[in-house]
């Protein structure tokens, strides 16, 4: 029989319409798969025509491979994969190994061919293999079924070998991270800014968090949410930094000069103006939050148009049109829902106003910006950021 490799067959799909920048691209992400398997066992990654192998001789943890493999971003689907030589009986070997031990009423063969000079076309493959199957397993205990077959056995036929597997997951799609530039990304301790940074990254964009807490004045419970969500987001690009700023004293002169209902959206543009000016420096290129029209007070229209005056930098806002049931859903996949939902005291909930106004005017939040110092209070906020950095894989303490 022939000799059996296994390996994990991943596909991208945006990438490839990317012409110009394909190489980038595929370099990159083939750079994230080899980061996000680094600590598991050795594995060596190949570029194929229109895939990436991650070759497991060696290997003993494939599932632990192929579940890694499965995050990051760029990637279309995973299969766990068996690899023989491109002939039929090694293709019957391997379809032969994965139909071992499986009970299936139906199936059917898809086989693929990646370079059109193979003596075979995918239809005569889905044939002679279809009938193989058919014979080893006894026409009595299962038959083809081209539409709702219960096991679909996919053959992929390149020059060099074939691949064949049964169960393709899904990646994320998307980007790689590290090929859209850099975004600066507003992180509170809530459901919603989490969701807003992951969208990002799935967009290809490296982000860099920026969390404002209220430390004294609050408990500093805000920054170990924040700490634990970084830490999760850096799954899916492997490095993260954190910008810690306080805003507690801030926040107090805020509420030494600005009437109640206008103080959410003058905090609002404090952390956009800091945030920018942290911004620039690591390179950002832009600012995101997890805002969603019309959510809370600060997210109506005419808010977010005051909240974008102070802006210098694009402030994108990847949920702006998605309602709080959708959000929370994608939380609860990423893993961020049950970090974000343990009690904590946002600098937001401290010197709010039980009234924000819905409606400010530019005239309105100038006024009130008058009565402050806005030069010094941005610099309290950017001298006082302290940095925090996040790796996934951990790095070993001895590296
Ligand atoms: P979230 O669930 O993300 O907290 P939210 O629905 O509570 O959002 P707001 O409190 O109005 O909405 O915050 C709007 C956005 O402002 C947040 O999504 C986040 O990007 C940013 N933001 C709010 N508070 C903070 C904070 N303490 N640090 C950093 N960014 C913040
Ligand atoms: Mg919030």
């Amino acid at each position: 029989m022939a000799r059996l490799h296994s390996g994990v067959l991943v596909h991208y799909h945006e990438i490839s319409l990317k012409r110009g920048n394909r190489p980038l691209f595929l370099r990159q992400l083939t750079r994230n798969l080899a980061r996000a398997v680094s600590d598991v066992g050795p594995v060596q990654l190949r570029q194929l025509s229109g895939r990436i192998l991650l070759d497991l001789d060696g290997n003993e943890r494939p599932e632990t491979v192929r579940d890694r493999a499965a995050r990051v971003c760029g990637v279309a689907s995973v299969a766990l994969a068996w690899r023989v030589e491109s002939t039929l009986d090694a293709m019957k070997a391997a379809v032969a190994h994965v139909i071992e031990g499986r009970r299936f009423a139906s199936f059917r063969i898809s086989a693929r061919r990646a370079f059109k000079t193979y003596p075979m076309t995918s239809v005569e493959i889905n044939r002679e293999l279809g009938a193989f199957v058919l014979e080893r397993v006894g026409r009595e205990y299962t038959r083809v079924d081209l539409h709702d077959a219960e096991l679909e056995i996919h053959v992929e036929v390149l020059p060099a070998e074939t691949f064949v597997y049964v169960h393709a997951a899904p990646g994320p799609g998307g980007l790689p991270v590290g090929a859209s530039g850099v975004v600066a990304a507003l992180l509170s301790g809530g459901i919603d800014s989490p969701v807003a940074a992951w969208r990002m990254m799935k967009r290809g964009c490296r982000v860099v968090f920026v969390h404002f807490h209220s430390v004294p004045y609050l408990p500093a419970t805000s920054q170990a949410k924040a700490r634990a969500l970084v830490e999760r987001l850096t799954e899916w690009q492997y490095r993260s930094d954190l910008l810690l700023v306080p805003l507690g004293e801030i926040q107090r002169e805020v509420v030494l000069a600005v009437p109640p209902p206008l103080r959410v959206v003058v905090y609002r543009r404090m952390m956009i103006r800091i945030a920018q000016a942290l911004a620039r420096p690591v390179g950002a290129l832009a600012l995101a939050t997890g805002e969603s029209v019309g959510q809370v007070a600060s997210q109506t229209l005419h808010n977010i148009a005051r909240i974008d005056e102070v802006a210098e930098m694009p402030v994108l806002r990847p949920l702006i049109g998605m309602d709080k049931l959708e959000i929370t859903g994608e939380a609860q996949r990423l893993g961020t829902f049950e970090i974000s939902i343990e009690p904590d005291a946002d600098c937001c909930t401290l010197f709010v106003p039980r009234h924000p106004a819905t409606r400010v005017s530019t005239d309105e939040v100038r006024e009130a910006e008058a009565r402050l110092d806005l030069s010094r209070l941005v610099g309290m906020g950017v001298d006082g950021a302290r940095l925090e950095s996040f790796e996934f894989p951990p790095v070993p303490v001895n590296a």
